[in-house]
């Protein structure tokens, strides 16, 4: 696997090593730590295109000032490991200079140079709870894109939004490349695989399963085929009587929940039986760490009906 470290390196592949006419490229980004989530992307690049190359770069434009920029897990070797195994033709990871040769403040007002910000669909839910995040993950996506400039690039359907922020602004920027998703890769007891879950104790990660549980029932309940409509608060009574519990005892704290159209995330108040796969019943939840209570990790998830 080549290992680059610098855009110029990433061009010179591309355009000295390929022949684009004949060979496409899929490209999917991450922020390392991988695992079995990133592992199904990265493997249905490689089945559909010539090439893949992955990116590994934790991004600093989309953390806040307060979130865990300093702590999210970086294990390089691991992943380069895993990456040969898995015969990803190259790998690029960045420098942070490299991406932001100006520098990168995480407080906006200071920042220089290009952002990408997506109106709209970027400002609800992940992007209420958490200002700059999608002008991050969009500007970076955009840099990365630019500098891999593939035919296909691969999202994972457990960050549903940022997915419809990205589709939103290659549509809008008329950017050459296609975008798909791959659906949540789950453990055992269905909480989707993150490398924020290494923040936990056994015992809550147990907990934060309860999360998908909820989620599910109502998925259930929607494709049961007993209804022909539900209304919003039957949905959420559904979510919340698994999550009752855990709110009570202080292991989960909602930030939101919504139940959305997939195509540009507007809240809708009933769902027609049959659904379409057009919906998406998403939620972040903060779940506190049993065994060490300053641990708080913002857990995100979702069902496509
Ligand atoms: P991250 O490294 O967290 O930025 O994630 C990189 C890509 O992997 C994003 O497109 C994520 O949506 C995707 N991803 C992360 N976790 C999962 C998962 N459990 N299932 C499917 N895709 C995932």
């Amino acid at each position: 696997m080549k290992v680059f470290h610098t855009a110029k390196e990433v061009v010179s592949w591309r355009t000295n090593e390929i022949d684009r006419s004949k060979a496409t490229i899929g490209f999917v980004a991450t922020m390392g730590c991988l695992h079995d989530g990133h592992r199904s992307l990265i493997e249905k690049s490689l089945t559909e295109n010539d090439y893949t190359i992955v990116s590994i770069f934790v991004n600093p434009s989309q953390f806040g000032p307060t979130e865990d920029l300093d702590k999210y897990p970086r294990t390089l070797q691991e992943d380069i490991k895993m990456l040969e195994s898995l015969n990803v033709d190259a790998l690029f990871a960045p420098s942070v200079d490299e991406m932001y040769p100006q520098g990168i403040p995480l407080q906006v007002e200071k920042q220089r140079g290009a952002f990408v910000t997506v109106l709209g669909v970027s400002e609800m839910l992940e992007g209420a709870s958490r200002p700059g995040f999608f002008r991050g993950v969009a500007t970076v996506v955009t840099k990365l894109l630019n500098i891999t400039m593939p035919d296909v690039a691969y999202f994972g359907q457990k960050d549903i939004q940022q997915f419809v922020v990205l589709t939103t602004m290659v549509r809008d920027l008329f950017v050459n490349t296609t975008l798909k998703l791959v659906p949540i890769v789950r453990n055992e007891s269905g909480l989707a695989l993150s490398s924020r879950n290494k923040y936990f104790c056994d015992e809550s990660l147990q907990l934060a399963a309860n999360i998908y549980r909820g989620l599910r029932s109502a998925s259930e309940l929607i494709e049961s085929g007993t209804h022909k409509i539900l209304t919003r608060q039957t949905i959420l009574d559904r979510i919340y009587s698994y999550w009752n519990p855990l709110i009570a005892s202080n292991d989960f704290k909602v930030d939101y929940v919504s139940i959305a159209r997939l195509s540009d995330l507007q809240e809708i108040d009933q769902i027609a039986c049959p659904t379409l796969g057009d919906t998406v019943i998403s939620c972040a939840v903060f779940v506190t760490d049993r065994e060490d209570p300053n641990t708080v990790v913002r857990l995100i998830n979702n069902v496509i009906v």
